[in-house]
């Protein structure tokens, strides 16, 4: 047990989440197995596991533009009375709903916050951010809530600021705030990773493209280890089958879990597939593409929650039923990605009746504050880079809007365009 809360930690550490050591994960079967020994954080845990009815539990300090994030977003929860960080992006509203923020590294108040949501943001006494989750039944979940949090107060902190600068209630510490954040931003990734040629043939061939191209979406940062969901088509003579990850697996470690689910419906494991099977079916059906790949880049998610129509009467149904039609476009490399509504799932406002139409003769879709979906004609080379190359648009694009609306006063893109 404690390798495996130890493989956790790594890949938290890994991911940019935390420093290494600077997540502590207790599981609770006959005695308390920790990922590592002699940290003074376990008393407060023990204290804490004592009073929830749980088999595990992860109290974590993030660090570097996730700490300034969360800090952030915690000290204005606790200033404004709410004690609530409220993303607005799909894997809060579906699997975290909101983010109890706590005052001090107490096992009462943490253990009362605990008790309503699977995580909690915690500002200590010096107004650093911690992150306490639990696991019902396994570690993996509080690993899972600690990464989503992370993820989810990152796209809050961003969008805000984009929204509070359209709203005209910026202030300017924020904007001194907001450039201290930029800075800790790590430096994105340009290299392309080395991914496997299609189009693939036998069934051997497309599961090791899957297993590699969605390791690499996770790797690249482009995805939480638990969310996104990646598919191939494989068509030969008689075969026509789509295999598919499952719903709920991490995307960098789907050997064993990747769904063969035939075109003809004739033989599928549509109980553990993918939740969002039916909207690479019907992408499939729509069109020549034969790889799908389905991943949570932050900032095309964080792009596609800007709206300029500040008196829309539709806010807050957004992910639901957007009237106007929007996309991500840039004229100079002929980019052009819609954004759609959709919920997860095949709902009546479900994004497997949003995305199909849109992703026709697209590189890919962003849905609404969710994430983004993009194709390949014969393998995931391309639906790799095109999932890259949206995301450092949207980068790019975030921080033109933000400079436009007078968001960074000591930004580094202000400095450096106010030099003669
Ligand atoms: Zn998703």
């Amino acid at each position: 047990m404690n390798a495996l809360l130890a493989r956790y930690a790594a890949k938290l550490a890994a991911s940019g989440l935390t420093l290494p050591g600077g997540a502590l994960i207790a599981a609770l079967d006959d005695a308390i197995s920790w990922n590592m020994e002699n940290d003074p954080r376990q008393a407060l845990m023990q204290r804490l596991l004592a009073r929830l009815n749980c088999s595990a539990l992860l109290l974590a300090r993030p660090t570097g533009v996730y700490q300034a994030v969360m800090a952030s977003l915690a000290r204005r929860a606790l200033l404004d009375g709410t004690h609530i960080i409220a993303p607005g992006d799909c894997e809060t509203r579906t699997f975290l709903h909101d983010i109890p923020v706590v005052r001090g590294l107490s096992d009462r108040g943490m253990a009362g916050a605990l008790a309503r949501r699977k995580g909690c943001v915690v500002l200590d006494d010096d107004g650093a951010a911690h992150v306490a989750a639990f696991g019902a039944v396994s570690p993996e979940q509080a690993f899972v809530t600690m990464s989503s949090l992370c993820f989810a107060c990152f796209v809050a902190y961003f969008a805000a600021h984009l929204r509070d600068l359209r709203l005209g209630t910026m202030t300017g510490e924020r904007r001194e705030e907001f450039a201290r954040t930029r800075s800790l931003l790590p430096p994105e990734r340009t290299d392309r990773p080395a991914l496997a040629a299609g189009p693939f043939t036998s069934e051997d061939a497309a599961r090791a493209a899957l297993i590699q191209a969605g390791r690499a979406t996770v790797e690249y940062g482009l995805v939480d280890s638990s969310f996104g969901n990646i598919s191939y088509r494989l068509k030969d003579g008689e075969t026509d089958t789509i295999l598919i990850s499952q719903t709920g697996s991490s995307l960098d470690d789907l050997a064993a879990c990747l769904d063969p689910c035939r075109m003809d419906e004739s033989s599928c494991a549509a109980l553990t597939a993918s939740s969002e099977y039916p909207a690479h079916k019907a992408i499939y059906e729509g069109g020549a593409a034969r790889a799908i790949l389905h991943g949570h880049p932050r900032f095309a998610v964080i792009l596609s929650l800007d709206c300029e129509r500040l008196d829309c009467p539709g806010q807050g149904e957004c992910h639901r039923a957007c009237a106007a039609p929007r996309r991500v476009a840039d004229p100079a490399s002929g980019l052009d990605i819609p954004i759609v509504p959709g919920e997860v799932g095949a709902g009546p406002f479900g994004l497997c009746n949003t995305l199909p139409p849109a992703i026709r003769g697209k590189k890919g879709v962003i849905v609404y504050g969710h994430g983004l979906f993009t194709l390949g004609a014969v393998d995931f080379r391309e639906a790799f880079a095109s999932l890259m190359d949206v995301e450092r648009f949207c980068r790019e694009e975030y921080f033109r809007r933000a400079a436009a609306l007078g968001g960074e006063a000591a930004g580094e893109d202000s400095r450096a365009s106010s030099r003669p």
